[in-house]
């Protein structure tokens, strides 16, 4: 029977030379697949794959390549468990979409079979990976591995890489994949959110082992969407690289030179839109040319900065820093962006500043931060000349630079260049089109859904109401609840971006009967508005909370809002929460604005739940204004980022124009303390009155925090403590 089908099929088209295979099933392709000569084509029949490891192998010529496509593009769906390998010479595959699974191996798509048997001269093209990860967040792999030489990813679409590991990677780990002169171009890197950890790159070229190898590889005309992971955008780790024509559009961290010599990286675009921690290029190690690239509106500082020079290491070991020498970063427009950070990072340890380096014909803009150059170290060794400062002072006692008050005009791109003055960037820099990257077939990603965007559901206080109208609500609806007092007679599991509010401004107030009133779960988001929540009907054992995360790993960063809420009666039992975390959770935003809490015997905010000390944590931005806790026996927020990496952001928390009344003194508050940070980066903390409570305690560990508490009153308080580790 199979035979006959493949007759059927080869009729399609085929010569004597090469075939044509269309096929229907697994058993199909692999006879198909098991003999394959140049020219030869298979074509998967449209439909869903599921379970589908596919392995392409066969040696192609330039003319006559092998080929692996999609009956239409598009609508050949791999699911489940599955993966795509190429081993041989001339390979080519377009059309195929992962989505709704996962690889089983480390690798979606690789360009080899297994060690010793790769790619070259090969292609993946029109390939989409959406959203295609791991469900244990913490469980790495990676979308995309090339080995061998001379291949070719582009036009793809990868979006929502979520789990621990580098989006794509190339591998120089064997003979055969060194000086490899691949090209990644005209691919769409859609939204990456934050990892919370290292292991969130979206691209990475070489390890420091093989970082004096050269990789040859060219990105060109590249689209990062919102590429959030980590600090490293790109990671480089090998030499003669080109990064060309690329858009960085809203992405946290940078492009880095991380190890290897003889880079270059020029006619980039980094659209920030004073997004934080938006970054431009960080260089380090020798002979790397940075030029007429473009940079407005990036906020990040310190290793994220929109131009870093960093201070090498001594003698450093291959994975530490090679000095910067002989490089040159000339031609740059940096425009409206905060900080440009020269000798960066210099320490005991990284005591050997740039030298033999250039810094010239450089436009740098910005009249609302005048000291947005930062010198770390001796700056002697960089040679400025020609770079043009508008609004911005130049380094102490250096030459080089000139301030100037000329205005700016607009250019037929849409950038900023300087009127009269060829300083910056050239003219024709080519801004790249994001329609001209990924595949036309199918859809980018628009902004994120945001609260109170969808429909108003409104629920009366009738029994199974809330359960119902959480049942048929879709992205962004407000559920509104009459007045009167609503009984959740079941955990309110909250799977998309959901508001819940009094109607008419009333005061509707809610009871649940369960452990829980809220578990936000994968995909899901929550804000809570003029509601009066009470823990007085919950059951009575230890460990309840309002609200709690899924109990399990979850891929989706999530964000949590309070307004106006009046929190009371958590104290059925101990140990009651207001919030609750699961292991690798992990929250984009926790806000609580005007909203009181009372009589609660266990944690606000307990997001501690990352003790393994691996640089992981469970909330990005957590922040506290204008509110009022009373009679908490545990913390108003418990927060734990542990671990010596400096791969993230965050945590970042702030508490401002709040009222804390008796707070932390239970007996089961083991921190002590009615605030207790370890390793947040940024801590914000003013403005606000403790009394009869335990101290703020803040926990410095690692990275380069930045605390500011001031304007406080403390009252039979005792002062903040704020300690290095
Ligand atoms: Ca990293």
């Amino acid at each position: 029977m199979r035979q006959i089908l493949f007759i059927i099929a080869c009729l399609v088209s085929c010569t004597a030379s090469a075939k044509e295979w269309l096929v229907h099933s697994q058993a199909q392709y692999l006879e198909a697949a098991k003999s394959l000569r140049a020219g030869d084509t298979i074509i998967l029949a449209n439909g869903e794959w599921n379970d589908f490891e596919v392995l392409l192998t066969g040696a192609g010529t330039a003319d006559k390549p092998i080929t692996l496509t999609a009956e239409t593009r598009g609508q050949v769906i791999l699911t489940g468990q599955s993966n795509l390998r190429l081993a041989g010479e001339h390979l080519v595959v377009s059309g195929l979409v992962f989505r709704d699974g996962y690889s089983p191996t480390n690798t979606v798509i690789s360009f080899r079979r297994t060690k010793g048997e790769y790619a070259n001269n090969s292609r993946v093209t029109e390939v989409v990976i959406d959203h295609f990860n791991n469900p244990e967040r913490f469980e790495p792999d990676s979308w995309v591995m090339m080995y061998g030489k001379h291949n070719r990813f582009d036009h793809n679409h990868l979006e929502g890489k979520s789990n621990q590991g580098v989006t794509m990677a190339v591998r120089l780990d064997s003979a055969e994949s060194q000086e490899n002169h691949h090209r990644i171009d005209h691919n769409y890197f859609g939204p990456r959110p934050v990892l919370g950890s290292n292991g969130g790159e979206t691209l990475r070229i070489g390890t420091s082992h093989y970082s004096l190898t050269d990789s040859h590889t060219q990105v060109e005309n590249n689209y990062f969407d919102r590429c959030n992971g980590e600090v490293e955008i790109i990671s480089s780790k090998s030499g003669k690289n080109v990064f060309r024509g690329n858009l960085f559009y809203e992405s946290r961290g940078t492009l880095t030179l991380r190890h290897g010599n003889g880079n270059v990286v020029e006619n980039n675009v980094f659209l920030g839109n004073r997004v934080d921690h938006t970054g431009g290029i960080r260089v380090i190690n020798k002979n790397q040319t940075i030029r007429n690239n473009y940079m407005t509106g990036l906020t990040g500082h310190r290793f994220g900065g929109a131009l870093v020079v960093m201070n090498g290491v001594p003698n450093s070991p291959i994975n530490r820093y090679h000095q910067v020498e002989n490089s040159v970063i000339e031609n740059n427009s940096v425009i409206d962006s905060d900080h440009i950070e020269l000798a960066a990072g210099a320490d005991d340890e990284r005591s050997a500043p740039p030298i033999s380096t250039r810094f010239r014909n450089n436009l740098i803009h910005n009249p609302d931060a005048a000291d947005s150059i930062a010198v770390h170290d001796d700056i002697s060794g960089i040679e400025f000349s020609g770079n043009v400062l508008v609004g911005v002072n130049a380094p102490a006692n250096t030459p080089g630079f000139s301030n100037e008050s000329m205005a700016l005009e607009k250019g037929s791109n849409g950038l900023l260049y300087p009127v009269g003055s060829h300083a910056g960037a050239v003219r024709d820099l080519k801004v790249l089109d994001k329609a001209s990257t990924g595949v036309a077939w199918y859809p980018k990603p628009g902004p994120e859904v945001g609260f109170d965007s969808g429909k108003t559901i409104s629920v009366d206080a009738s029994v199974g109401a809330l359960s119902a109208a959480v049942a048929k609500a879709s992205d962004g609806d407000i559920i509104e609840l009459a007045a009167g007092t609503h009984v959740a007679e079941q955990v309110l599991v909250v799977d998309k971006p959901l508001s819940f509010r009094s109607a008419d401004g009333g005061t509707a107030t809610i009871e649940f009967e369960r452990t829980a009133l809220f578990e936000i779960a994968d995909g899901g988001s929550l804000k809570l508005s003029n509601l009066k929540i009470t823990g007085a009907s919950s059951m009575d054992v230890a460990g309840n909370t309002v609200i709690r995360t899924s109990r399990y790993s979850m891929l989706n960063n999530y964000r949590l809002r309070i307004e106006n809420v009046t929190v009371s009666d958590l104290d059925t039992n101990h140990s009651f929460n207001f919030f609750t975390v699961a292991k690798h959770t992990f929250a984009d935003r926790i806000d609580i604005r005007g909203s009181v809490f009372s009589n609660i015997t266990g944690h606000v905010l307990q997001l501690d739940k990352e003790s393994d000390d691996l640089g992981l944590y469970n909330a990005e931005y957590i922040s506290i204004v204008d509110s009022k806790f009373t009679g908490i026996d545990g913390s108003v927020a418990s927060i734990y980022r542990g671990g010596t990496d400096e791969s993230t952001f965050g945590p970042h928390f702030e508490l401002r124009d709040s009222v804390l009344d008796s707070v932390g003194k239970g007996k089961r508050n083991k921190s002590g303390a009615s605030i207790a940070l370890l390793g947040v980066q940024a801590t914000s903390i003013h403005g606000n009155r403790l009394s009869d409570s335990q101290p703020i305690r803040v926990t410095l560990t690692v990275g380069d925090p930045v605390t500011t508490i001031f304007d406080n009153q403390f009252n039979s308080t005792e002062e903040p403590q704020v300690r290095e580790l």
